[in-house]
């Protein structure tokens, strides 16, 4: 696990997943494996890479950390000027090996690969649609769709057969597509997946989040634009619009906890919209306080932005064990009530005696959030104000991101005093949706937050209603 995460996979919402693309450096695989190293964040189970060198398709994929599923010998395998490569954190699809992407096949025109982040919402039908044709799926992951629809495809040429086959698609993704000769980087109509676009030595990347560029060296040029399919080829870039044109709905929840602070997406610097969430929180949520303690790591720059516009001390009274790693993607109940004491420590001679205001990024079931008051508290704290740098998450997320069902939300259930009572704050209070998008700077229709309002962007549909992806998830976790 990084440091970008909070600490209790228990009760948080499940990152989604990173991509990383080159095109036309004799570096590929290396610039790849930087790039996902950077992205770690968005997605811990498993890795992987796909090169070519026009011909074939060199690929190595696995379970666990990009650092552990790629040593020297194995990078030094993946020879080819193009590459994509993934993290994955499992939101549709069972979790396992053969799952793990990019996936790559032969069909009558050549080689393919893809990888994407986000959820293809009318995945399952389409599914059903082409197993009626004859398709055999060699996985239960989204991206496999789209390679049977692209096979299918009667169009003449890649691109054509590309724009058609998404053209068939709904839902939230950002997708990376490797051709013999071309690397396509595509985002859903609404862009509600993030997906950038940089040069590195005259050659093209592609990236989930700006980071990764920083890592690598390259330089971010823009955002790819929702609804967008960019091909890059030898003759440069060329842009098509495969989609019904549709509203922009970027996730906001990446400013408030997915993205890394040092990534700007769709311009906005994600650390500076965190420390300004903060700083409307301290504004719509005054209290008489010694002290702002931040819940590390997402909670760091809006408790920074609390305290400077509240002028109480900014203190990390919360120290954070960072080696904790993936003890707790486990999901085993007696590993998980070690959870908060692992990896959260109070610092007591700070705390003691003292008025605390507590930030931290959501709240989702509630658990960790009494567990992390009560330890505050018996630290010596006489008073923990709990203030949340998002709107209650009343809601489950549809696009790409692992959260629970809708009635273990804490804020679901019940109202902000219940909440308090339960978690045992002495007050609570949310940023207001009003605030956030100050802070964000951008308007919010321009947004999705549907798992703090209920209003979804794309439609749930047939199979994939909210009942049944709700038991789907549910069932993925027994
Ligand atoms: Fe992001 Fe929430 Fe919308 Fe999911 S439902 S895409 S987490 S804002």
């Amino acid at each position: 696990m990084n440091s970008w995460q909070n600490f209790d996979e228990d009760d948080h919402f499940h990152d989604e997943c990173g991509v990383f693309g080159v095109f036309n450096h004799p570096e590929a695989a290396n610039l790849t494996y930087l790039g996902l190293y950077a992205q770690q964040h968005r997605g811990q189970e498993s890795a992987g890479i796909v090169c070519t060198d026009g011909h074939t398709f060199n690929t190595h994929r696995g379970m666990g950390l990009v650092a552990d599923v790629f040593k020297k010998s194995e990078i030094k395998e993946l020879s080819g000027k193009h590459s994509i490569g993934h993290v994955r954190y499992s939101t549709s699809g069972e979790s396992g090996l053969r799952n793990c992407q990019p996936f790559s096949f032969e069909y009558a025109h050549g080689g393919i690969a893809m990888c994407h982040n986000g959820n293809i919402v009318n995945a399952r039908e389409l599914r059903q649609q082409l197993e009626k044709m004859g398709s055999i799926f060699q996985s239960t992951s989204d991206t496999e769709v789209l390679i049977h629809l692209v096979a299918r495809s009667r169009a003449t040429n890649m691109k054509e057969r590309l724009a058609a086959a998404l053209s068939r698609l709904t839902g939230a993704f950002s997708l990376l597509v490797l051709g013999e000769t071309r690397l396509v980087g595509v985002r859903d109509r609404h862009g509600i997946r993030p997906l950038v676009l940089g040069q590195l030595d005259g050659a093209w990347v592609l990236a989930s989040e700006t980071c990764a560029f920083d890592l690598v060296g390259a330089t971010y040029v823009r955002d790819i634009e929702p609804g967008e399919m960019v091909v890059i080829d030898e003759n440069g870039i060329e842009s098509l619009y495969p989609f019904k044109p549709a509203k922009a709905k970027f996730c906001v929840f990446e400013y408030v906890y997915f993205a890394r602070p040092d990534s700007t997406l769709e311009s906005v610097n994600v650390y500076q919209a965190r420390y300004k969430i903060g700083y409307e929180l301290a504004k719509e949520a005054p209290v008489d306080a010694d002290l702002v303690i931040p819940v590390p790591d997402s909670g760091v720059p809006p408790a920074m932005g609390y305290a400077e516009a509240s002028g109480i001390p900014f203190q990390m009274g919360l120290i954070r064990n960072h080696y904790v790693g993936r003890t707790f993607i486990e999901p085993r109940q007696s590993i998980r009530n070690f959870g908060v004491k692992l990896k959260l420590n109070p610092n007591r001679e700070l705390i003691r005696g003292k008025r605390v205001v507590l930030v931290d990024d959501s709240i989702v079931r509630g658990t960790t959030s009494r567990k992390i008051v009560e330890m505050v508290k018996a630290a010596g704290a006489t008073e923990v104000h709990l203030r949340i740098s998002s709107p209650p998450t009343k809601h489950s997320c549809f696009y790409g991101v692992d959260t629970p069902d809708g009635d273990e939300l804490m804020a679901n259930k019940m109202d902000l005093e219940e909440m308090r009572l339960t978690i045992g704050a002495d007050s609570l209070a949310f940023v207001s949706f009003e605030g956030m998008y100050r802070a964000v700077g951008k308007p919010r229709e321009l947004h999705c937050d549907a798992c703090f309002s209920g209003n979804y962007p794309v439609p749930i549909e047939g199979p994939r209603s909210p009942q049944l992806s709700l038991l789907r998830i549910h069932n993925r976790k027994e």
